[in-house]
């Protein structure tokens, strides 16, 4: 494959970069994947709440690529949380992406207010030691929900998603993470793509390589060591976010893209944030 694997905490190896179906409708998902698994994607970060497991899945049966060369994740809803919800969960979502295992599993936001991840952990903690999942994880997890999961569960989390793109660099999290073998994965790695891609820096390290802002934003996450998903349903754009592992940038491309930190969410605040 084009793409570089890392190797998780528990030896698994997960694909740098993957594809992201956040708000494709499920009838336009299957789709979106078919295109960018012919792109050569061979990971793919959907979740319960996005409502397109099933479009996912479909792609994925029809794509003929042997099921051991891709990796699927997707994440617990909000509403499911809890130690019996979350097996009831997970047997959904297996069954609507038409698969008997994921290789990743993550908690999409802790929601604190609920008291239930590490309930919902211990959970995945079980589907893992039987063979359901392949790796376990996080999302939206702040140090604090971290370390109070790792103090109360066995198997310290694969990976937490989180929200981190050059206005939003996360030099806290991305500092714990490593700290305790725990990769980074960026969502909305591109800032979903507004204002983020007309930075007169970024639009200039791009003309300096001759590539497109988007690749220039990918391959400095790849540089940092993040895994990213970014997200389209445009196909050139599928195919030109993949193609990042060719060219690189240097210290002070690097240094520039580094200096537009603004701390900066898009999303909510997972301290507070407690969706339904
Ligand atoms: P993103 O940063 O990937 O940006 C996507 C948008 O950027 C596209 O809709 C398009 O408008 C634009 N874009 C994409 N490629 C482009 C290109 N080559 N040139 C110009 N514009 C381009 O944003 P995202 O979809 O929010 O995040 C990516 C993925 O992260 C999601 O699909 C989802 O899988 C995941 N995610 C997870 C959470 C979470 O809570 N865990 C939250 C949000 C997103």
């Amino acid at each position: 494959s084009k793409v570089p694997p890392i190797i998780l905490n528990n030896g698994v190896e997960m694909p740098q970069l993957g594809f992201g179906v956040w708000q494709v409708p499920d009838d336009e998902a299957e789709t979106a994947v078919a295109t960018a698994l012919e792109a050569g994607y061979r990971s793919i970060d959907t979740a319960a709440i996005y409502g397109n497991e099933e479009g996912t899945g479909k792609a994925i049966a029809g794509s003929g690529v042997p099921r051991e060369e891709l990796f699927v994740t997707t994440k617990l809803w909000n509403a499911d949380q809890g130690y019996d919800a979350t097996l009831r969960a997970f047997d959904t979502s297996l069954e609507k992406l038409g698969l008997d295992y994921v290789d990743l599993y993550l908690i999409h936001w802790p929601t604190p207010e609920r008291g239930l991840y590490v309930d919902t952990y211990k959970a995945f903690e079980k589907l893992h030691a039987d063979g359901r999942i392949r790796a376990i994880g996080v999302s939206n997890f702040l140090p604090e929900h971290l370390r109070k999961l790792i103090g109360e569960t066995s198997v310290v989390p694969a990976v937490n998603q989180i929200e981190l793109h050059p206005h939003l660099q996360q030099g806290a999290s991305r500092a714990y993470h490593a700290e305790q073998g725990i990769a980074t994965e960026a969502w909305s790695p591109l800032g979903q793509g507004k204002g983020l891609l007309e930075v007169p820096a970024i639009v200039a390290i791009a003309r300096k390589h001759e590539r497109t802002p988007a690749q220039v934003v990918l391959r400095w996450h790849i540089q940092l060591g993040n895994v990213v998903i970014p997200k389209s349903v445009t196909p050139s754009r599928i195919k030109e976010n993949i193609e990042v592992f060719d060219f690189s940038l240097d210290d002070e491309d690097l240094a520039a893209i580094s200096a537009l930190n603004e701390d900066r969410r898009i999303g909510p605040d997972p301290a507070e944030f407690n969706g339904a």
